[in-house]
């Protein structure tokens, strides 16, 4: 890809030309040029060329066309072949979540107790007193084996508690000021399931394993607003660097006054619409009157409740008993009754129902929810979401459409669960993640991640909705490969169909004039190349309401 202001050997013709021709000189601030461009526009499902002015996209046609319209101020990229499309839209991120992931200290590859010591110094300077240093992900094997130890650390963490787990998460190494605020000394007694590390003298060192942990996971102070700013923009970094240009964000309040700050400061570089939980509905109402919210680049979108737990953890809820667990139907965490009040009488309000199910029933439950609301409402365009929808009854699929429910997918659980998810549920794997069936019944399907569950990446998500094949590669021809869908039925999950489930269709999605100007550049055709090597693309460029905010070295 070439990237460049006007060529300056040609700039004296072409002004020349733009003067004839009488084109306003700031016309066009950004073309594009010589590209594969996929739409998502039915009208126009290809296209070579895209002008943008400003943030917004103003022609979509060939090279011919636009470099007609293109001035010396124009910045020009010659994509030379590239792909590019929307750009795209994680449908299910914990955003925050994520970003203290990528922000926190970083330990997972330290190999000596020196290298140890002095991530923890350098991340400690740049902490508020009192802020809490956690993550890490460290490995005691890269070293000589022996367990950290909080006289290591001390001394560069006198104003900061510490909490830095292994990277399994099954223990963790606390300083002396976070022992200290726990209450933990020489004489606390362990609880079981746990263990408290102590040196030949008796004295602790800091490591605390499994049950024990318990002790000090509720003394963590939540994070301070500059730590929240710090995970923000490692997140929208992150994210930028995969192609993504906006996100459905699922937390809470506090994240949205997060998102609100940086939004006021003009600083958010990806587009989010945040969920916040269903119990707040009338907060949420209030908020909407008086509109406090809701532009291109933050608006609150939707209320977000919880039917069932995770197949992982045999808390997802099925009709019948789990397979490798008889009698063990799940786990059901809100009523039918108390789910139907709330999203009844915040669907009067004209809100937006997000509702995570996974198992069968708690997709049955949810629908019947839905249904019943309907029915007492009336009819409108509401939108009705349930997130996960990784379980369903042959009987159910055809309901999504029936009831205008938008199942929003995680298609790089399917490659994962589909490793382990057979013993668990036996022949019931036949309407997991059941994209194909979904799309051939007429619903309206859109992907995301979970991040940090999983990574947020659209071009792995792609990949795993195409080949379904596990990442243990054991089903080299996909895990229930009638449930595969095609690149481009894909990629709309990514870019069109979630634009339509934040009801924002008319501004993103899909490259067509007068569309906010979001785009992802890929180094390959992905509609053309083999599937399995999808995931091995390259983002080339993102770009976000017209200005790059990502390229590729
Ligand atoms: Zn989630």
């Amino acid at each position: 890809m070439k990237f460049y202001l006007f060529p300056l050997v040609i700039i004296p013709l072409l002004l020349i030309f733009n003067c004839q021709k009488n084109v306003s000189e700031d016309s066009v601030s950004l073309a594009i040029i010589n590209a594969r461009i996929w739409t998502a526009n039915p009208d126009q499902p290809w296209a070579e060329a895209i002008a943008l002015k400003d943030n917004i996209i103003t022609y979509v046609g060939s090279t011919k066309e636009i470099t007609s319209k293109i001035s010396k101020n124009t910045t020009i990229i010659d994509a030379d072949g590239m792909f590019v499309a929307p750009g795209f839209t994680d449908s299910h991120i914990h955003l925050l979540e994520g970003g203290f992931h990528l922000s926190s200290v970083q330990l997972r590859d330290a190999n000596t107790p020196e290298e140890f010591k002095k991530r923890i110094a350098e991340f400690a300077q740049t902490c508020e007193p009192g802020d809490w240093i956690l993550g890490g992900d460290w490995d005691h094997s890269l070293w000589s084996g022996e367990l950290p130890n909080r006289n290591w650390i001390d001394e560069v963490t006198p104003a900061n508690p510490l909490w830095v787990n292994r990277l399994d998460g099954h223990m963790a190494l606390a300083n002396s000021l976070a022992l200290k605020i726990a209450n933990i000394n020489n004489d606390t007694p362990v609880p079981e399931g746990g263990t408290i590390i102590k040196d030949k003298s008796g004295k602790i060192t800091g490591i605390i394993k499994d049950n024990a942990m318990e002790l000090v996971f509720p003394f963590i102070k939540e994070p301070s607003d500059s730590l929240k700013f710090r995970a923000l923009e490692a997140a929208m970094q992150y994210l930028l660097e995969e192609g993504i240009t906006s996100v459905h964000h699922m937390g809470s309040w506090d994240d949205l006054r997060i998102y609100q700050q940086y939004h006021d400061q003009k600083k958010l570089r990806i587009r989010i619409s945040a969920a916040v939980p269903l119990s707040s509905w009338q907060k949420l109402t209030e908020i909407i009157e008086n509109n406090n919210f809701s532009d291109n680049w933050l608006r609150v979108g939707g209320l977000k409740s919880f039917v069932d737990g995770s197949l992982g953890s045999h808390t997802a809820l099925f009709h019948e008993p789990y397979t490798d667990l008889p009698g063990d139907t799940g786990l059901l965490v809100t009523s039918k009754k108390d789910l139907y009040e709330m999203i009844l009488k915040a669907d009067l309000q004209g809100l937006q129902s997000i509702t995570h199910a996974i198992g069968d029933k708690a997709n049955t439950i949810i629908l019947d929810v839905y249904e019943q609301v309907r029915i007492q409402n009336g009819d409108r365009d509401r939108r009705f979401r349930v997130e996960h929808a990784q379980h369903l009854r042959h009987s159910d699929i055809e309901r999504f459409r029936e009831l205008g429910v938008i199942a929003s997918m995680q298609p790089y659980h399917a490659i994962d669960d589909g490793r382990w998810a057979e013993p668990l549920i036996g022949d019931r794997i036949k309407t997991t993640y059941a994209f194909r069936s979904l799309l051939d019944s007429g619903a309206n399907l859109v992907f995301g991640s979970d991040w940090y569950v999983a990574p947020p990446s659209p071009l792995w998500g792609i990949y795993a909705a195409v080949t379904r094949r596990t990442l243990d590669d054991k089903n080299p021809d996909g895990w229930v490969p009638e449930q595969k869908i095609s690149v481009e039925e894909a990629l709309k999950c990514y870019t069109i169909s979630p634009a339509y489930a934040s009801f924002e269709e008319s501004m993103k999605g899909s490259i067509a004039p007068g569309k906010l100007a979001d785009l992802v550049i890929i180094d390959e055709d992905i509609t053309k190349i083999n599937p399995e090597t999808i995931k091995d693309a390259r983002i080339m460029m993102t770009i976000v309401g017209g200005k790059i905010e990502y390229q590729s070295e």
